[in-house]
């Protein structure tokens, strides 16, 4: 596994020449523009010589740092299981006007308005069918990270034989539609989050944690015995936190040798 910080900060030649004399490449803005800067974006592996310096120096000049973390194949399709996110977004859940399509799919009576927490679905999602797949075989919506959509054959003819079920999609004036899918997520059962830490809602109390960026992600408690399930806990930000999605190792190696595209898989650290 790999751990890779990029990095992005107001372009200058100086800023450029100290992290390259640290060893790091420096990707200039792609249209530098003395008077303002623009904004420059250079990479480092945790660990490597030069990345704590360029971490310093990212912070001191007021620039940001992302976390990602690269696996190798023999670390995914060796777990048990694996974090499945969705990263491919097309369109909004119907209708996008002031948000209603909450009050269309969702039972608020426990939401909170502070933070959006305590939503349950209750109807199908309404789309339009304008979706842009591309080569992806998973989609999320704009503004919805619990939910992922699937275009029904394919889900029939790679998850359907694996156990995984599929949930009604409709069109924007509620009529079944034949070609999507919302796939089931299935049961909840609880990770083991050890050291880390979540954010309290100060107006519900309910309890979020940050999108897992770095290392494997968490170990399952008792993993149930299904093909997917979702974390108890919530990831995210107000308004935009999900259950995390996990696969059965079954699913997530059917996923990768069928070449399914836009989700990434995160393997679960093993339990115990
Ligand atoms: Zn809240």
């Amino acid at each position: 596994m790999k751990i890779k910080y990029r990095f992005a900060f107001t372009w200058s030649e100086a800023r450029a020449s100290q992290l390259r004399a640290l060893g790091l490449k420096v990707q200039p803005p792609a249209d530098p523009r003395p008077e303002v800067g623009g904004i420059a974006v250079s990479f480092a592996l945790e660990g490597a010589p030069g990345w704590s310096e360029a971490c310093s120096l990212i912070r001191s000049w007021n620039g940001a740092t992302s976390v990602t973390t690269e696996f190798t194949a023999a670390e995914i399709s060796e777990a048990a299981h694996c974090a499945f996110q969705v990263v491919h977004a097309s369109g909004y859940p119907q209708p996008e006007r002031d948000f209603l399509y909450l009050e269309q799919a969702y039972d608020l009576s426990a939401r909170c308005p502070k933070c959006g927490e305590g939503a349950v679905q209750m109807a199908p999602f309404r789309i339009k069918k304008t979706l842009k797949w591309g080569r992806n075989a998973f989609l999320k919506l704009n503004w919805v990270e619990e939910a992922c959509f699937m275009q029904t054959s394919v889900w029939s003819e790679h998850l359907r034989p694996l156990g995984i079920g599929a949930l009604p999609v409709e069109d924007t004036k509620g009529s079944l539609l034949d070609e999507v899918v919302q796939i089931d997520l299935g049961p909840v059962a609880p990770l083991c989050m050890g050291e880390l830490e979540g954010v309290r809602c100060e107006k519900c109390g309910r309890e979020r944690y940050q999108w897992h960026d770095r290392g494997f992600f968490p170990s399952i408690k008792n993993p149930p015995d299904v093909p997917i399930f979702r974390s108890s806990q919530r990831f995210g930000v107000e308004h935009q936190s999900a259950n995390a999605m996990i696969v059965s190792a079954t699913v997530a190696n059917a996923i990768r040798a069928a070449g399914l595209r836009g989700v990434e898989l995160w393997p679960c650290a093993p339990a115990g």
